[in-house]
């Protein structure tokens, strides 16, 4: 009987041991739709969950810190959290948002499939935004996130994260990342370190990586030239993922790259050591 128990006690050690992880940095908190709270916890908390997805807890300088993305579609007014802590006690803790009127953006699309697309791309559509969807919602417990991220391309900042977009004069839904234009061919160096999770061709996101940091920390690529790496590889910070290009609805090569926490799409800048997007 002595081998399971200990082996049972092995488990739980390592569970709690890898419930939360210790950063070197955190993102700049902005409490408002498309910002990411940063909020301090009582400092055992195992595991919390916001909106029902799994929200990120990290140890930073002795304290503990919740880190939730907040979606562009959140109402201001208080938002409320779960954390659970070792002894498996939940708590309700929460956070007040405030409105912030975003920009708009008017883009005009000679391709008219892509602001209208018929039956076919529809269901073309559908698929690929449940394989995404998953995506966005993986959690990976062993990789450690680093929230400190430098700029994937080396170019102009075209369009600004959480703009209400009219394609053709047709309200869209608004834009969930930081646009960064350059030419066809310019490298795209991984902004942090992490392992690619998906690649593939989209409808309106063109040649396409999603890379994962950890923890449900999860960016997004589009509208590549070249992809040059594969599922699974591990990615050190600054190294060539792929080429800007022109691929998907467009106006124009340039990199479109998002951030996902807790499968929210939330402003790239936070992660830069900038303030939030105008
Ligand atoms: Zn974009």
């Amino acid at each position: 009987m002595r081998v399971p128990i200990f082996a049972f006690i092995a488990i739980a050690i390592c569970n709690f041991a890898l419930a939360e992880v210790t950063v070197d940095s955190l993102p700049q908190s902005s409490l408002v739709p498309g910002g990411i709270a940063v909020v301090p916890v009582h400092g055992d908390a195992v595991s919390g969950s916001f909106r029902n997805e799994r929200i990120l807890l990290a140890r930073y300088d002795g304290a503990q810190y919740a880190i939730i993305g907040i979606p562009l579609d959140a109402e201001p007014g208080p938002q409320q959290f779960n954390i659970t802590d070792r002894d498996g006690e939940e708590s309700l803790l929460q956070f007040e948002i405030v409105h912030k009127q975003y920009r708009e953006r008017h883009l005009t699309i000679t391709n008219e499939r892509q602001v209208n697309p018929n039956a076919e791309d529809m269901e073309r559509i559908g698929r690929e935004s449940v394989e995404m969807r998953r995506a966005f919602s993986t959690w990976s417990e062993s990789l450690a996130p680093e929230f400190a991220m430098s700029l994937p391309v080396d170019g102009v900042r075209s369009s600004s994260f959480g703009s209400r977009s009219f394609f053709n004069g047709q309200p869209r839904n608004p834009h969930s990342g930081m646009d960064i234009a350059a030419p066809e061919g310019t490298p795209i160096l991984a902004p942090a370190p992490g392992v690619i999770l998906t690649t593939g061709n989209y409808f309106f996101n063109g040649n396409t990586i999603i890379m994962d940091h950890g923890h449900g920390l999860i960016s997004l690529y589009c509208h590549m030239n070249t992809i040059d790496v594969e599922p699974g590889a591990v990615i050190a910070a600054g190294e060539q993922i792929g080429a800007v290009g022109s691929t998907g609805r467009v106006t124009g090569p340039h990199l479109h790259w998002s951030v996902n926490l807790n499968n929210v799409r939330v402003d790239p800048a936070l992660f830069l050591g900038e303030n939030p997007s105008p």
